[in-house]
């Protein structure tokens, strides 16, 4: 079928082996190209060819390449396209490739195959026409009639398509221009056909074949395009009837018939208009909501925005903008509600009962913001709770730790996909009422971020002056929170931001001391936990002493919570106790009780705590109350986790004991220090901040400048304590970032006791600023860092002179139990902290030769 006139394939083709597409003469194919052979062809023809020869390659079909070139060649399909390679791009990624762009040119047969390795090449006979292209060409007299019909279908496949798309008119053209017998296996490609028709019409190499089996497909995808657009077009109908019906009903919509009303009753768009007609809503919202239904009226509603706008419209309608409960204040009743509920707290409950008659007295107070500031666990959210219930008002908390977005607060704007009222607004929106008592959890966590500030958001929320239009940003209106009662906790008031500080009334709500926390545990946590339990006082008892042990050995806090948390693992192991005493009762047989009862948990009503090891109890089965001793403790609680390590610690020189505050209250900080060889250096570990750092190095200073008055010396006897010696001090919890002057008399302290090699007294703890001329300046939390000096059974605390005003806040209990050395001087502290006191050796000396 080739002729001599036209243009000629080389009769020798190198082979490309495809097997997911099948390509056509005429069309285009991105095919990629991973196989050894295949990439080899790639490699040395098309990329090392310099002529067009070269770049002419054989594509066979349906043949896959093995994947290793050690194997076999295929059979290999009989049929292939002959192809001008167009692109070559190689990649590495997943693994090394090439994609490759050919285009077909004529079909060809294998007539030999030549070679098989590097890469497959046969001896082709070219089988179709490739003449070169001209308009005026026609097509064989015989075929005329099938070629006709063909071309009639394709102008008529061509003409359903959008002719305003450029790709769509310039095939209309080609179809004129290209000879006929192209059109076949051009249009073929084009048109949805699956891989084995293609195939199909590549074999057949004959055109009057190839024009009959394509006709079929052609008026397949012809029939296929005329269903499309006729449900296209029914759709297209469909939406215009439900436009049209909207606006009828709107015209309508003045005289509502009784039966029409029936049938709009039923429509959620009326609905809804009625309850926002109805609701109480500003006169400005109300205005902005009508706006927003008629567009909502006008809406398909398959458009995102409808369901936006209806969501909206229900949260207005929702919202209370009318709706309060009514303030019963009472403050006699009042004050009964918060002594009931909290043990202990009294200069808490007396502002909280001076801000609440206030309120009494003068309605609609714009009095500042409440604000409680201490450790975690000390009672400041229930306190807010208690308020809320004092006043008969809804309460409701908002956690503002880690919130760093201010559309956290104020909402995102409607435009956004998935936006949302702020936190305020979808309170409101739960309470239901318009003056709640919302507490502001964790004020002092807010965070900023590249989302605005959301500290500076909550100004306008706590501002008395301006909250009464607060505007969110997703209502866009705005709403009165004026009757709202704001109460804000804090762990500390040096991260809340001083214009949010400004706007509030700061409280202290100090740890506990031992004895409030056992009152606590006796008249609140333990009922507590006993109701939650399912358990009642006859059949579990907690003496105060035990309570007394789970205090100071299996916590370490300035509040309650972890207090709680043990008390409810205690209850949790008395409950299954219990629970198979119950079993037991069913069952007579005591005997089964054996010796792994032991003396831990139980006994008679009238046992002592300490008839609990009595032996001739041992076979009993638990009676009620069981009674939690220690041996009780230890075994549900584990060993005790905290012992009073501190006389352990204590028993070599450079050891000192501090006293820090932190936002969970007051803790013991030990310093140790340690000297070696070294020049001269000081190295610091434990996470410390600047301020402490520098305390440090005034510490130093100071004992260097000092130490002739102490004696102090080096290893090597000299009085230059850094000369040839290298100083490292520790303070432990090295994970913990510690600053904050208060370390510096602790750190004079434990240097004094390495350079003198005596120890520090073991009871003793500090606090206190120095200065470089040995001044010791006053710090704050005194009263935290008493309290946790109590904990840790210290008895001795020296403190700086000027903060002796504040021991009074102390309770006289825990007073008692210790001794304060006020010191105004580093010479006072060193005294106070060695037994025996610390020599000042120049100055006696002085004396003496006074004398
Ligand atoms: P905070 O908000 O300060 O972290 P919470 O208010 O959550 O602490 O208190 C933790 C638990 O301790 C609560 O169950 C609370 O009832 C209890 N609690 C704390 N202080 C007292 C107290 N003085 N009297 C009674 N219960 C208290």
């Amino acid at each position: 079928m080739a002729a001599g006139s036209a243009i000629q394939i080389p009769t020798r083709l190198p082979l490309l082996l495809t097997h997911e597409s099948v390509l056509l003469p005429g069309s285009t194919m991105r095919t990629s190209v991973d196989s050894p052979r295949n990439m080899q062809l790639v490699r040395s023809r098309l990329l090392k060819g310099t002529s067009l020869r070269s770049t002419i390659i054989g594509v066979i079909p349906n043949t896959s390449d093995p994947t290793s070139d050690c194997d076999d060649l295929p059979n290999l399909h009989r049929i292939g396209t002959a192809a001008l390679a167009v692109q070559v791009v190689g990649s590495n990624w997943p693994k090394p490739h090439y994609t490759l762009l050919v285009t077909g040119l004529c079909r060809f047969q294998i007539l030999q195959l030549l070679k098989e390795k590097p890469y497959p090449v046969a001896e082709v006979q070219q089988l179709d026409r490739l003449e070169p292209f001209t308009n005026g060409h026609k097509s064989e007299e015989e075929l005329g009639e099938l070629s006709e019909q063909f071309y009639k279908y394709a102008i008529q496949l061509v003409e359903m398509l959008d002719m305003s798309v450029p790709a769509v008119a310039k095939l209309r053209r080609l179809l004129d221009n290209l000879p006929r017998e192209a059109l076949p296996d051009i249009l073929t490609s084009i048109i949805r056909t699956s891989n084995q028709e293609k195939l199909q019409i590549l074999d057949a190499v004959r055109l009057e074949e190839r024009f009959k089996m394509t006709i079929p497909l052609l008026v397949r995808q012809i029939e296929g395009l005329k269903l499309l657009q006729k449900t296209r077009k029914s759709k297209q109908d469909d939406d215009k009837r439900v436009v049209a019906i909207r606006p009828n009903r709107r015209i309508t919509h003045g005289s509502i018939t009784e039966d029409e009303e029936e049938e709009e009753d039923h429509d959620d768009v009326v609905m809804l208009e009625k309850k926002i007609r109805t609701s109480s809503m500003s006169e400005q919202a109300l205005k902005v909501c009508l706006k927003e239904i008629k567009r909502l009226k006008k809406m398909p509603q398959s458009m995102p925005e409808y369901a936006l706008t209806r969501n909206y419209l229900e949260l207005m309608v929702e919202l209370p903008w009318n709706k309060s409960t009514k303030d019963r204040l009472e403050i006699r009743a009042a004050r009964i509600v918060l002594d009931n509920d909290h043990y202990a707290m009294e200069k808490l409950k007396k502002r909280v009962l001076e801000y609440l008659a206030v309120r009494q007295l003068k309605n609609n107070l714009k009095g500042p913001i409440l604000c409680f500031v201490g450790p975690p666990g000390v009672g400041k959210t229930s306190v807010g709770r208690s308020i809320a219930k004092t006043l008969g008002r809804e309460f409701h908390r908002i956690a503002l730790g880690g919130v760093c977005d201010q559309s956290d607060i104020r909402g995102h704007r409607r435009t956004y996909v998935g936006s949302m009222p702020g936190r305020i607004i979808n309170g409101l929106k739960t309470v239901g009422v318009n003056n709640p008592v919302f507490l502001l959890d964790e004020v002092d966590k807010l965070a900023k971020s590249l989302q605005g500030d959301p500290a500076a958001a909550l100004l306008e929320v706590l501002d008395p002056e301006q909250n009464h239009s607060f505007t969110d940003h997703y209502l866009n209106v705005a709403f009165d929170l004026s009757q709202v009662l704001f109460i804000a906790t804090a762990n500390t008031t040096a991260t809340i931001p001083p214009a949010l500080l400004d706007r509030m009334e700061v409280i202290q709500v100090p740890g506990y001391t031992q004895e409030e926390k056992i009152e606590i545990a006796h008249r609140h946590l333990i009922p507590k936990q006993l109701e939650l339990h399912g358990l009642t006082p006859q059949q579990i008892q907690i003496p105060q002493v035990t309570t007394l042990g789970i205090i100071t050995r299996y916590t370490r806090e300035a509040g309650v919570r972890a207090l709680d948390r043990k008390l409810g693992a205690i209850c949790r192991a008395v409950a299954v106790k219990v629970a198979e005493g119950q079993h037991k009762e069913a069952k007579p047989d005591r005997a089964e009780v054996g010796e792994g009862e032991d003396c831990k948990e139980h006994i008679t009503e009238d046992a002592k705590p300490d008839s609990i090891s009595d032996t001739a109890d041992l076979a009993l089965p638990p009676e009620m109350p069981i009674l939690i001793d220690f041996h009780a403790l230890k075994d549900i609680l584990g060993p005790p986790m905290y012992d009073m390590e501190v006389s352990e610690r204590l028993n070599q020189p450079g050891v000192a004991i501090g006293l820090a505050w932190t936002p969970l209250g007051g803790e013991i900080m030990f310093v140790e220090a340690s000297r070696m060889d070294g020049e001269g250096q000081l190295t610091l570990t434990g996470q410390l901040g600047d301020v402490m750092k520098e305390s440090a190095h005034l510490a130093i200073s100071w004992l260097r400048s000092n130490a002739k008055r102490y004696q102090l010396t080096n290893a090597s006897g000299s009085f230059d304590l850094l000369d040839n010696t290298d100083i490292h001090l520790h303070f432990p919890a090295g994970a913990v970032t510690k600053d904050g002057p208060s370390a510096g008399v602790t750190i004079v302290t434990c240097l004094a006791s390495l350079f003198s090699g005596r120890l520090v007294c073991s009871d003793v703890a500090m606090t206190g600023e120095i200065t470089l001329r040995g001044l010791v300046l006053p710090v704050g939390g005194i009263k935290d860092k008493v309290l946790a000096a109590h904990r840790a059974g210290l008895k001795r605390i020296i403190i700086p002179q000027r903060n002796e005003k504040d021991l009074e806040e102390i309770a006289a209990h825990v007073r008692q139990d210790l001794t304060f050395v006020l010191a105004a001087c580093l010479d006072e502290v060193l005294n106070a902290a060695f037994d025996g006191g610390f020599a000042v050796k120049a100055r006696r000396e002085h004396f003496n030769s006074k004398l």
